[in-house]
């Protein structure tokens, strides 16, 4: 039941992607020329509307020429399941990782990303299927920038029924991350989930901030935070991998949740984050409500976008 809804809601959320893949690529063929150079450009001129990313594309394209050229493509059914199969070696071990909170205790995270990528929401959605897993989860509202965004979570934690740490607005965000691990600390809390600033004055500042709150943490709790998520708006597609570089490089991200897959064509660039940063992507983000956030599956998701069939009829 568990499993039939997720796959269900991963097909949904990247319907889009799947239509801009497949069904330009199909109005482009007929069974009288077969996989002809027409059907190879829809394809080629799919892959980068789904924000697979040039060099992945060139990539793909090329290997499938190839695979044409020995006569194995006869048809779309055969051209789906090459590219999936050429598409999941793209994806490197390393990214393959899946997230497990029960490995220390307190399992510290720290959400971190630019401004309305998502990190409450989702932070909302994590401690909701966390504590539906029996854990005890505490919540720290390190985005003092604005009252309202403490506001929001507090709003969020009631609803899913979690304990929220939090200071004035404008407080030191550094404060309340050392607060939250010290409650989770005393209480005996399972996971522990800090919601951070995505807009501070500049980028120097920002990065600054986080780097003091990773310092804070550390301090309180060696070893921690165990996982650094950056939360990725899947509507940005490649735009959102330059945001991803900056946080790789300066804030220690060590995972990602990529949201908003309901509302996009994109989501071909977690392929492309996968390749290019050898990052998993834990979590993704299908919808507005508490339960649209689903741990990623690599083989679940090239299934979704390459399927032959209409993901959302077929299921
Ligand atoms: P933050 O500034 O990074 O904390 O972003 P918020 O969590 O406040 O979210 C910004 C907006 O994005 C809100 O309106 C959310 O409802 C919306 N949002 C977040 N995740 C998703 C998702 O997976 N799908 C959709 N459609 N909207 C989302
Ligand atoms: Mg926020």
């Amino acid at each position: 039941m568990a499993e039939k809804s997720f796959v269900g809601k991963l097909k949904r959320g990247l319907f889009m992607t799947h239509t801009e893949m497949i069904e330009r690529v199909r109005d482009a063929f007929t069974p009288e020329l077969g996989v002809d150079q027409s059907v190879l450009d829809a394809l080629e001129e799919s892959l980068l509307g789904a924000d697979v990313g040039a060099e992945i594309t060139v990539e793909l394209m090329d290997s499938l020429e190839e695979t044409i050229r020995r006569g194995e493509i006869r048809n779309i059914e055969d051209l789906t399941v090459r590219l999936k199969a050429e598409a999941r070696e793209l994806i490197p071990d390393r990214a393959m990782r899946t997230l497990d909170p029960s490995a220390e205790k307190p399992f510290v995270v720290l959400v971190v990303g630019v401004n309305g990528t998502g990190k409450t929401t989702s932070i909302a959605k994590l401690a909701r299927l966390w504590k539906s897993e029996n854990r005890e989860v505490i919540v720290g509202a390190a985005d003092t920038f604005r009252a309202a965004a403490i506001e929001q979570l507090q709003e969020w934690t009631d609803r899913v029924g979690v304990p929220l740490v939090r200071h004035k607005e404008g407080a030191d965000p550094g404060a309340v991350a050392h607060d939250t691990v010290a409650a989770a600390r005393s209480r005996g809390s399972d996971i522990v989930l800090i919601d951070t600033a995505g807009r501070l004055h500049n980028k120097g500042h920002l990065m600054a901030e986080l780097a003091k709150i990773r310092r804070v943490v550390e301090k309180e709790l060696p070893g921690a935070p165990h996982e650094v998520l950056l939360v990725l708006d899947g509507t940005t597609g490649q735009n959102g991998i330059a945001q991803a570089k900056a946080f790789l490089e300066s804030a220690g991200v060590t995972g990602l949740i990529v949201t908003k897959l309901d509302g996009t064509a994109k989501g071909g660039v977690i392929l492309s984050i996968m390749r290019d940063f050898e990052i998993p992507v834990y979590y993704v983000g299908v919808g507005e409500g508490m339960d649209d956030l689903i741990p990623f599956d690599p083989e679940a998701y090239l299934d979704s976008i390459f399927a032959s069939e209409h993901p959302v009829a077929a299921s």
